[in-house]
């Protein structure tokens, strides 16, 4: 079959154990199964191994984006993933296994505008390394100088040397150290739950860099685009209410923060702090340390968005770090869990303690403090104390 003119048509795979780098064919998955999510799913089918463990050089990390990516005009063209075999939620099965993380931003329009469909990356290479692919060519460059650095230096480091009109995706020390809930981060403050830092890290991987410039894509049938566009726009679909709450921010330091491509009728904003730091505040990251922040400080200021983004820049899930916080604070109230336990985290001030001296202390997500909650994966800690755990297991 051939594929449609907006496919790139081929997807990159680079093995960092022996520097090898190919490619495969698109049209080999995108005929049988749709979109990216389908192509990359039927990749891992493939291509992992049915015994090889998260950490294991034999798992693939697996980028993948669909056959929209890229395409200008409001349909979502930003919408990319990453597919792996992940360490997260082990505790629930036991067992690694599949899992993915949906991203937005624009590192994904950028893969299909420097040549290619997805990315395979297997093996694992003996000192940090970064991914480059330019216009269709690769290199494997080494990343000692970006290891240690937070998700947002890495990214500022990479476009200082290589422009600005270079895309990146990247871990933190939280993905370098191998974190069970570690993130992928990429430009357009786009982030992935599932582990996938996680694996990145295990792969001595520190960051992917695209730059193309063939960014003109045009469909199949630009007629029946434009005609599905308007139909889009004409639903007007307006804000994002959950349960009665507006998870978006209103107040006069935020302003739309559109994915490349997106009509953007939805709640992804940026947010400027008063000591200037800036980036995405929307949904559930918006509000997973609001409560801590308003009970200390008496109501909202910029904490909230402050904790989140030390979680984008150390690369940690807001979702499990919140069921973490909460789980520390119910086991503490049950006089199950006592400071040593939790790592020396000052256990009774955790409602009350400023962001600097509470649960997200580099310390504690550097792993220094040896504590069983952030070594292990935390949801499997939780099963120790089942009983009393306040998340449904
Ligand atoms: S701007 Fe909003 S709706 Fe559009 S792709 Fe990004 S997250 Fe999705």
């Amino acid at each position: 079959m051939e594929l449609p003119s907006a496919y790139a048509g081929k997807i990159l795979s680079v093995d960092l154990s022996s520097g090898k780098i190919d490619t495969i064919e698109t049209s080999r998955y995108a005929e049988k199964f749709i979109g990216g999510r389908g192509t990359a799913t039927a990749l891992y089918w493939d291509l992992v191994p049915a015994k090889a463990g998260a950490m294991d050089p034999e798992n693939k990390l697996i980028v993948s984006v669909g056959p929209l990516a890229g395409m200008p005009g409001g349909l979502g063209g930003s919408r990319w993933g990453i597919y792996s075999k992940s360490p997260f939620p082990r505790g629930r099965f036991g067992r690694d296994h599949f899992c993915y993380g949906n991203m937005g931003g624009t590192f994904g329009s950028e893969l299909r505008f420097a040549g290619y469909d997805g990315l395979v990356v297997s093996g694992k290479a003996d000192r940090p390394v970064s991914i480059d692919i330019r216009d269709g060519d690769v290199s494997i460059n080494s990343a000692e100088d970006l290891a240690g650095r937070t998700t947002v230096e890495t990214i500022d480091f990479i476009k200082n040397k290589s422009g600005p009109r270079t895309r990146v995706m990247c871990i933190g020390p939280a993905g370098e150290n191998m974190v069970p809930i570690a993130t992928v981060f990429a430009d357009g403050d786009a982030s992935c739950s599932g582990g996938m830092g996680a694996v990145m890290g295990s792969k001595n991987l520190k960051a992917v860099s695209a730059a193309g410039t063939n960014r003109r894509l045009s469909p199949g049938d630009p007629e029946e685009m434009k005609r599905i566009e308007q139909q889009v726009r004409s639903a007007d679909r307006g804000n994002v209410k959950v349960w009665g709450m507006d998870f978006m921010d209103h107040s006069p330091k935020s302003r739309k923060y559109p994915c490349f491509g997106c009509m953007a009728k939805c709640l992804r904003v940026k947010y400027t702090a008063d000591n200037g730091k800036s980036g995405k505040f929307m949904c559930q990251s918006r509000f997973f340390y609001l409560n801590h922040a308003m009970s200390y400080y008496g109501g909202d200021n910029d904490m909230s968005f402050l904790a989140n983004r030390l979680c984008d820049e150390y690369g940690i899930d807001t979702w499990e770090l919140q069921t973490i916080i909460e789980w520390l604070l119910a086991c503490h109230d049950a006089g199950i869990v006592s400071e040593k336990e939790s790592g020396d985290l000052p256990q009774p001030r955790i409602r009350r303690t400023p962001l600097r001296r509470g649960p997200l202390r580099v310390k504690k997500i550097r792993r220094e403090g040896r504590s069983a909650l952030y070594q292990d994966r935390p949801l499997r800690s939780a099963l120790l104390h089942r009983e009393h755990a306040p998340v449904s297991l």
